[in-house]
């Protein structure tokens, strides 16, 4: 082991933070990552809510944080985890590739996306079911796509995919949106963005193994439609990756890491920060700071 290492899990907003204070303070970051780097953030189609950014696209914020980690030295590693071994004044992680261990862990795997469960959902991923407006968007030029959700995420997609589909249908459960207020007034503006409001998806139609429309159901009436829709993009929130940390470190009944605001777990070496702890609100922001206090932690052990 080197003691100078600090290891890090997830390379969204939380972890290329946490990584840019690590090498700051004279420590050695090393990130572990799946996917691209980035996190969550790389499919949003526009940020306008970072402080210092009128408006960021989400590739481009993700890639500035990234650089900024790596050219201050941080080492990157384009590695899934597959087991986390703590241990009292180390913790090692075990990838495809080996073993690496260090003096503390940040743990910042963030969330994955949530689905409906409905029986032909997983069949017809990438047939016209998406989770990122941004990346497969163009796939539906002049053609009808609904979106479901009434956060950020889905309003977000919904105008995004309004500049290329011939009409948006927007279904959420409730009456009230979850998003914010400057979102709700764009959407209110756009023509083609059609809101479907406390109504749920119930079943999916297909033709010639591609999504070809939806079964709605309204919450209040109960009154049962069809819309004919050839996408269908996903915007109902995420689910925390911590299946790694189960019987680690304390989560709650809903997989959420249990951890201080200073993001310290029920283990001394081991930092939860971002979307992965049990919080009440999930911003940029919020990771951005949970990535600094994991790193001060840290470093001071
Ligand atoms: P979210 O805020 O958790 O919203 C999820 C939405 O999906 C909610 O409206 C929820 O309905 C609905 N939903 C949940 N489960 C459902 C189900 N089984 N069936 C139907 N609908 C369901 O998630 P998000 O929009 O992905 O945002 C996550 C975080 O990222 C938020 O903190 C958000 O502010 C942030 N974000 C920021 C930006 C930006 O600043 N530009 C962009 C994207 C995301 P209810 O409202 O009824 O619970």
């Amino acid at each position: 082991m080197n003691e100078r290492d600090i290891l890090i899990v997830g390379a969204g907003t939380a972890g290329l933070t946490a990584a840019i204070y690590v090498q700051r303070a004279g420590r050695h970051a090393v990130l572990f990552e799946k996917s691209a780097p980035g996190g969550q953030i790389v499919t949003a189609n526009e940020i306008q809510n970072y402080p210092g950014f009128v408006s960021v696209n989400g590739a481009d914020f993700a890639y500035r944080l990234y650089d900024q980690a790596v050219r201050l030295g941080a080492e990157f590693l384009s590695e899934e985890v597959l087991e986390i071994i703590p241990a009292d004044h180390s913790v090692t992680v075990r990838t495809a590739a080996g073993t690496r261990t260090g003096r503390a862990l940040i743990y910042a795997a963030g969330a994955s996306h949530r689905r409906l469960g409905l029986p032909e959902e997983e069949k017809l991923i990438g047939k016209g079911i998406s989770f990122c407006a941004n990346c497969d968007g163009a796939f539906f030029r002049d053609k009808r796509v609904a979106v479901n959700g009434g956060g950020n995420t889905a309003l977000d997609d919904a105008v995004y995919l309004s500049r290329m589909a011939s009409e948006v249908y927007l279904i959420h459960r409730r009456k009230e949106y979850r998003a914010e207020e400057a979102l709700q007034k764009q959407i209110a503006e756009i023509g083609n963005i059609h809101p479907i409001l406390d109504t749920v998806i119930t079943g999916l139609k297909e033709n010639d193994g591609h999504l070809s429309g939806l079964r709605l159901q309204n919450k209040d009436s109960g009154e049962e439609t069809e819309l004919a829709a050839e996408g269908l993009f996903l915007a109902i929130g995420m689910k925390p990756e911590t299946g790694l940390l189960k019987g680690i470190v304390k989560l709650d009944d809903a997989g959420y890491i249990i951890a201080s605001e200073d993001t310290r777990t029920d283990v001394p070496n081991i930092f939860a920060a971002g979307d992965v702890r049990k919080k009440q609100v999930r911003q940029l922001t919020t990771a951005a700071a949970d990535g600094t206090a994991a790193a001060i932690q840290a470093v001071s052990l």
